[in-house]
């Protein structure tokens, strides 16, 4: 059984490729938002003559989504013959911007020895294209299944989800009385699964001021030397604290198996001269200074408790430094996600991975977020991983690209993780 399948999908080898060469070349570029109508179309001709039902779902009102950007998901189900669990494969179709230093065409899919190059292939229409083939030779080897197989395609996981699997899952798309397993095929290479991702807190923090000349700064209050206190204080107290704790989360890479903060930006006093100006700035005291904190968190920490340990050093301050005032503003939360490692989803892709490729998997977690959180927190279906091909470093990259057969082997490990779950 395991070697017909294996086969079919080897032998779908050609189709693999084209079909991840058309969705490459469609530039769904998020921001904006672009050409997520024909991306979706493309998957519903596709899927709908296997006899998947197949439905488009505009995520209307939520961010970004706009006549011009409306925010397309696709959603493809194919009952089996009997009673049985639902498995879900859930890919996000949008990509992020090319940026500088291609030296292949980003929307072009060129196919060079095993690779093929593109905006998106491995981040992750590769995935998305895997988990295609893989249903595919599924339900033509074993057309008497049980169950139920999905594969959505969704909008803006790029920027947050909102547009795409948060508003699913607001829908019932995600709810355990209807899917049962979610395997998300992000690239985090073929023998890695990965069992979640750390939450995180962002938030705008505003020292005040108060502006006067700047040859005579003791008329006024600096709101730059405020800032300055609040930096020294995350240095001395809080970096070290959040270095101390220890986590069960397998985050790679290593560096962020910890809690971590990234102070993204800083502004203060006047704004930069305006283009075509060059002359001096004004000589003034700022009256205001603001920092843009992204704070990363374990799975034993709480968004309250990130909060309320920043908001503590804060109102320290003001208590030892004459006129220090701020404001604090919570930009967005997301909170973590972890899968236990006997889930059955877990527990079923790692056996696949050991027949398929002979080798244990190695169980991850993602330094960043991904669209579990919705599936999570949203759906509360707690039975979901992020499995596919790919190598994670590579997304986002310039000459990103992903692997033919590091496609075609995790095809097979969906595929066998299908042949566990519907067939009983
Ligand atoms: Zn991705």
């Amino acid at each position: 059984m395991t070697d017909l399948l294996s086969q079919r999908i080897e032998a779908k080898r050609g189709d693999l490729v084209a079909l991840t060469q058309c969705l490459i070349r469609i530039p769904t570029l998020n921001p904006p938002g672009q050409h997520y109508h024909d991306i979706c179309e493309l998957l519903r001709t596709r899927l709908s003559p296997t006899g998947f039902a197949c439905e488009l779902i505009r995520a209307t009102g939520a961010p970004g989504d706009s006549d011009r950007y409306p925010r397309w998901n696709l959603i493809a189900r194919r009952e089996g013959t009997r009673p049985g669990e639902c498995v879900h494969f859930n890919s996000h179709h949008d990509v992020v911007e090319v940026g500088a230093g291609w030296t292949r065409a980003p929307f072009g899919g060129a196919l060079e020895g095993d690779r093929i190059y593109g905006r998106g292939a491995c981040d992750m229409k590769g995935g998305l294209a895997a988990s295609v083939i893989a249903a595919e030779a599924f339900v033509e080897q074993h057309p008497d299944y049980a169950g139920a197989i999905e594969i959505s395609a969704t909008a803006d996981e790029e920027s947050g989800g909102y547009g795409g699997v948060a508003h699913l899952a607001g829908l019932g798309y995600f709810s355990p009385d209807r899917v049962q397993h979610v395997i998300i095929p992000e690239p985090l290479d073929k023998t890695r699964i990965c069992l979640g991702h750390r939450g995180g807190w962002w938030a705008e923090i505003e020292t005040k001021g108060e502006i006067a000349h700047g040859s005579m700064p003791f008329l006024g209050d600096c709101a730059v030397r405020h800032m300055g206190a609040v930096l020294q204080a995350f240095e001395d107290r809080l970096y070290p604290a959040m270095a101390t704790r220890h986590t069960d989360m397998p985050v790679v890479p290593e560096g962020a198996r910890q809690s971590t903060m990234n102070i993204n930006a800083i502004h203060g006093g006047q704004p930069e001269n305006p283009p075509g100006f060059d002359g001096l700035p004004a000589h003034c005291v700022p009256d205001s200074c603001r920092i843009t904190i992204d704070r990363r968190f374990l799975v034993e920490e709480t968004a309250d408790g990130v909060r309320d340990e920043v908001i503590a050093l804060l109102d320290d301050l003001k208590h030892r430094r004459a006129n220090f005032n701020y404001e604090i503003r919570e930009l967005n939360r997301v909170v973590p996600s972890m899968t236990d490692r006997d889930a059955p989803v877990v527990t079923t892709v790692a056996s696949a991975i050991r027949e398929m490729l002979g080798t244990d998997p190695t169980y991850v977690a993602s330094p960043g977020s991904y669209d579990q959180k919705h599936i999570d927190r949203i759906g509360k279906l707690k039975n979901c991983i992020a499995y596919g091909p790919g190598v994670l470093e590579l997304a986002h990259k310039p000459d990103e690209w992903v692997g033919v057969t590091d496609m075609i082997d995790s095809a097979r490990v969906m595929g066998r993780s299908l042949e566990k779950l519907l067939l009983p």
